[in-house]
């Protein structure tokens, strides 16, 4: 076999069980499972793995740092993907992300609602939002990992539905390591579903969930979440921090 057939049976194995894992999950919580969305982060790993992932029927990958997903994101610009960000974004890196990402999960702060929308009107395109939402925020309302305490979702939601170009498309959250919700995923992710679920009597289109990585997709699933985000059970173990 050449390296190219072996990473794609090691992928479409991968990917296998994390489809089995995310069936099971839904059967389980008497869900659908097409009321899921599979996205795999595919941070650290190169675009030879994306394009893989695309013959395997994938069409939505993550990426959290512009410098990686950009070039990345222009070598596949011939497959059916939507790029999702979902790490913390500098304003000086939005011009470039709104070229090519389909939507933006990371938005925590106003400053940069406005250069989002300021560069998705300049591009002609209209980027999906999600709020981040930091359930271990402190007591200046911010996560350490990025993301808005649950106190701040409300007003940062009516700044992206007014914004030009932008559309509101619902909550994201990463499970806190610390803090009241560590260990308690599931907890952590019925609360970020309950705040989804006031948003909504505002937004009603707003439904997208976005919650669960390759440790917790289960207890996302469970909780209600309609998108999970899944790098290493897919791609493998990172080499580096990303
Ligand atoms: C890396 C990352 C993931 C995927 O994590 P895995 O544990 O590798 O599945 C999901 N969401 C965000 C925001 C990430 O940065």
């Amino acid at each position: 076999m050449t390296n190219l057939q072996e990473r794609t049976a090691e992928l479409a194995a991968n990917l296998a069980t994390v489809e089995e894992r995310i069936t099971a999950a839904c059967a389980a919580a008497g869900r659908k499972r097409d009321d899921v969305t599979l996205i795999v982060v595919t941070k650290t790993y190169p675009a030879s793995d994306v394009r893989i992932l695309s013959g395997l029927g994938v069409r939505h990958v993550a990426e959290n740092r512009d410098q990686d997903a950009a070039p990345k994101a222009a070598d596949c610009s011939d497959l059916p993907l939507t790029w999702h960000f979902v790490g913390q974004l500098q304003t000086n890196k939005v011009r470039s992300v709104a070229s090519y990402a389909g939507l933006v999960q990371s938005i925590d702060r106003g400053k940069l609602v406005t250069a989002l929308s300021k560069e998705a009107v300049r591009a002609d395109r209209e980027l999906g939002c999600l709020i981040q939402v930091a359930l271990d925020a402190g007591a200046d309302g911010r996560g350490e990992r990025g993301g808005i305490g649950p106190g701040g979702v409300e007003e940062l939601a009516a700044r992206v539905a007014e914004a030009p170009g932008l559309r509101l498309d619902g909550l994201m959250t990463v499970a806190p390591l610390t803090g009241d919700y560590a260990g308690r995923q599931q907890a952590a992710f019925e609360r970020l579903m309950d705040l989804s679920t006031a948003m909504r009597a505002a937004h009603p289109a707003a439904n997208m969930v976005s919650a669960g990585m390759s440790s917790d997709l289960e207890q996302a699933v469970a909780a209600g979440a309609t998108h999970v985000r899944v790098g290493t059970a897919v791609l493998g173990v990172r080499p580096r921090l990303g």
